[in-house]
């Protein structure tokens, strides 16, 4: 533990140890995360976790960088058009933070590479805008145990929730039934950004355990209006999140709030 710590440049981080402290420091240093999608999303999460000191970053995209998503996509310049996303997020996020580990991971996340390419994240991060995938990861999420900080985004208005397995609903149990979310199509650089930053703030707090994640709540976030609701998020005849939430229970670990 104190030879992780002996590497942490602590002039780096000096304004958030206060928040943190160095075990919380020490927690982000021993973590790696798996941000999948690098659009609006998850150029900017992935900017906070990298500027945050997370020990590892999994980059996960399969497309190219087109001129009309650098009205969202903070990571990618004018001159990056046409490179891949993976590839210059990689190089601006070590630019930032030359500390930490960063992995590109040139690809579409399928029911075929999830266990290899997610298999070392310790908590993964929904930038996606394609329902199917994200009930990939949330496949995953469940089967694993590991934590999925889930955001989505459609016009001026986004949601986000963390799911726990045997803790909160899946995403499944929350997804949109006709799946009709249309993701970025249309959408406001900065209303993402809003979205993003609740899923780099809650990666955070789960990876070090401070304050309260939106575990088992939904945020509503109207940025049309600027507002942001709640809902508070119960478990529905699903078959797959339910039964491991009823496990839960019989082991003490009781949902945040009870349904
Ligand atoms: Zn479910």
């Amino acid at each position: 533990m104190s030879s992780v710590f002996d590497k942490i440049d602590l002039e780096r981080y000096s304004r958030q140890l206060p928040m943190i402290g160095a075990r919380g420091q020490i927690d982000l240093a021993s973590s790696t995360v798996a941000v999948v999608g690098l659009g609006g999303l998850g150029s900017l999460v992935s900017y906070y976790l990298a500027a945050a000191g997370v020990g590892k970053i999994l980059l996960i995209d399969g497309e190219r960088i087109e001129l009309n998503n650098l009205n969202r996509q903070i990571l990618y310049s004018t001159r990056d058009v046409g490179e891949w996303k993976a590839e210059v997020a990689a190089q601006r996020l070590r630019e930032l933070n030359p500390d930490i580990d960063i992995e590109p991971v040139r690809t579409e996340i399928s029911a075929d590479n999830v266990n290899r390419i997610l298999g070392e994240a310790d908590v993964i991060v929904d930038g996606l805008d394609d329902w199917r995938a994200r009930l990939v990861l949330d496949e995953y999420s469940q089967k694993t145990g590991k934590p999925l900080v889930h955001g989505a985004v459609d016009g001026f208005y986004g949601q986000m929730t963390v799911i726990v397995p045997g803790k909160t609903p899946c995403l499944a149990c929350i997804a949109p039934k006709d799946l009709g979310y249309r993701g970025c199509r249309a959408a406001l650089g900065a209303a993402v950004g809003l979205v993003a930053v609740l899923e780099a703030l809650d990666t955070i707090k789960l990876l070090t355990r401070i304050g309260n994640p939106a575990i088992g709540r939904l945020l509503i976030i109207d940025a049309f209006n600027s507002r942001i609701e709640e809902i508070t998020l119960k478990p529905v005849e699903c078959g797959r999140c339910m039964e491991r939430i009823v496990e839960a229970q019989d082991l003490g670990l009781k949902p945040e709030k009870p349904a």
